[in-house]
């Protein structure tokens, strides 16, 4: 049974933006007054719609590339085949062009993902690697979308406190494309003139809702819960359509998808219901806004997702607290670990290691224990921890575990690949690249391929450089882990680091990397749109392109 004492918490992808009409000033821009209207934020009262160009966004949380092609073959969506009219084969569509290789960032998790679409920046860059992340040098667990911890606070400050936006170290899409931009509920909405959101009592039961999600086994009351997130926050962005005018860029985020996927039995299967069933109507009732204001010939309809979803078993969660846990055979080895707590106690600040997880993958921070041999020393986290020391003694005992079971049978076999690196050298702005233990010694990514070819992993070399190498490549860690995972292996085989769910993402394989790239436009025929994308993103598109093609649609 899972190492994880307690019953399903965390998950990635979080009910964000849940509130409305709640805080009159928040976080947004400089000099921009912001006021209170009804169920928005508001920071600028704009009346006529943008000449030009449109761009709307639909932003579906946790929905594969195969997922969302189901649904588009399945006849049960005619808002979504609509908009892309008849499918002339390989991606190309009559009003629309969908990428058929589109891939994720690493982790392919909510948090870090949408980050990365929202500011055309990888990880090492945007300062936010994943749904929780360690910054070291001030000693502080983030976890907007808790995984490893249980708390809900950062969630709240999320939507309450823009603390997605104020952890981005790149400017996001609404800055960089200084164009009127409305965002329904994603977390990353810093500068956009309207952010809609749900009232935030009703969040935060849906959040419980979520964490204790095995009491809703099998009800259907657990999808209405989700779908009534997802539907509800429709009519608050066409009221604010309404009352504000139409933006130059609309985000419509449907983050119920994801969550229902986590807890739902036969979790891709249940997906491509629910996109039927929920997500197309909802997408048709924005579609129709846009229609009834004569605008939809103009718009141009982008559709993106941060990761798929790969089922498992509730069993194989690789937990936090616990006696049979990462974090435990890392006590074994010598190190004093991180409570899995949001903020531990000031007597809980001595510890050598830090763990945040992201489903498939775990970070590992250590400590140079130099300074704090002693119980109740506090560790300077300042400073890396020794290669020789710290980072191997962890690795090889990692892998030793993963290959025999000793110290601890439970971890047997469950891990993929350890990733680790030598010491960023003094004065170097950023860390070395990430490396592979190939069960002796430390090699680049690349040699370990070419001798060990993995070709289930997507472009494992250049994503694991964009989490790791940059500005902020140390906020994913010395070590990362990678749970056996993907879909080519069976279900059994298969681990996540979470508590119990029916689904989880974060890896580098297909299932989860592979997400739609979809731009439609009714007024445009399908070639001309998979030229525009050609052109921004090449032959081979990721989530980094999004940002740089909506600038490109609105020429900005
Ligand atoms: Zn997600």
């Amino acid at each position: 049974m899972p190492l994880h004492r307690r019953p399903a918490r965390h998950r990635p992808a979080v009910p964000f933006a849940i509130l409305v009409g709640f805080i009159a000033v928040a976080s947004c821009s400089p000099g921009a007054k912001l006021l209170l209207s009804g169920g928005e934020k508001v920071r600028t009262f704009p009346h006529a719609p943008p000449s030009g160009p449109l761009v709307l966004i639909f932003a579906f949380d946790g929905v594969g590339y195969h997922e969302l092609g189901k649904t588009l073959e399945s006849g049960h969506a005619p808002n979504l085949e609509k908009l892309l009219g008849k499918s002339r084969g390989n991606g190309l569509y009559e009003h629309a062009w969908s990428a058929p290789n589109a891939i994720s960032i690493l982790p392919s998790t909510t948090i870090a993902a949408w980050s990365s679409i929202f500011t055309g920046a990888p990880p090492a860059y945007t300062g936010v690697p994943g749904n929780e992340w360690f910054v070291r040098e001030d000693m502080k667990f983030y976890a907007p979308a808790p995984v490893s911890v249980s708390e809900t606070d950062d969630t709240r400050r999320m939507v309450t406190e823009d603390l997605v936006g104020k952890a981005l170290r790149t400017p996001t899409l609404f800055e960089q494309a200084g164009v009127l931009s409305y965002v329904s509920l994603n977390p990353v909405y810093r500068r956009a003139d309207i952010f809609t959101t749900m009232e935030p009592i009703a969040f935060v039961s849906l959040m419980a809702d979520f964490l204790h999600g095995e009491v809703m086994e099998s009800s259907s009351l657990k999808r209405d819960a989700f779908a009534e997130l997802d539907e509800s926050s429709v009519p608050k962005l066409i009221d604010a359509i309404n009352n504000h005018g139409l933006p130059a860029i609309q985000v419509v985020y449907f983050p119920g998808i994801d969550l229902y996927t986590h807890l739902a039995p036969d979790a891709l299967a249940s997906q491509v219901e629910y996109l039927q069933t929920i997500t197309d109507p909802a997408v048709g009732q924005v579609l129709e806004t846009y229609r009834a204001a004569g605008v939809l010939d103009r718009t141009y309809v982008l559709i993106i997702a941060d990761h798929g979803h790969t089922p498992v078993l509730k069993e194989n969660a690789l937990g936090s607290e616990g006696t049979d846990t990462p974090a435990a055979l890392l006590r074994a080895t010598g190190f004093r670990t991180r409570k899995f707590k949001l903020e531990p106690g000031p007597d809980e600040q001595d510890y050598q290691a830090v763990f945040a997880y992201q489903g498939a993958m775990a970070y590992v921070y250590l400590a140079d224990r130099s300074s704090c041999a002693a119980a109740g020393q506090k560790c300077d986290w300042s400073k890396l921890p020794r290669f020789g020391t710290e980072v191997m003694p962890a690795v090889r005992a990692f892998d030793y575990v993963n290959r025999t079971g000793t110290p601890i049978p439970r971890l047997k076999g469950t891990l993929d690949l350890i990733f680790a690196r030598e010491r960023t050298p003094p004065g170097q702005p950023s860390p070395r690249p990430f490396e592979i233990f190939d069960g002796k010694k430390l090699v680049p990514i690349y040699a370990y391929l070419k001798a060990h070819p993995r070709h289930d992993l997507l472009r494992l070399n250049e994503r694991m450089r964009w989490l790791g190498v940059g500005p902020y490549g140390n906020r994913a860690g010395d070590i990362v882990l990678l749970a056996r995972s993907g879909l080519t292996i069976p279900i059994e085989q298969r681990y996540y680091f979470s508590g119990p769910y029916h689904s989880w993402h974060g890896s580098p394989s297909e299932q989860d990397s592979n997400v739609p790239l979809v731009l439609a436009c009714q007024g445009k025929d399908g070639s001309a749109l998979q030229d525009l994308v050609g052109r921004v993103a090449g032959s081979h598109p990721s989530q980094l392109d999004v940002t740089p093609l909506v600038r490109a649609i609105l020429g900005r």
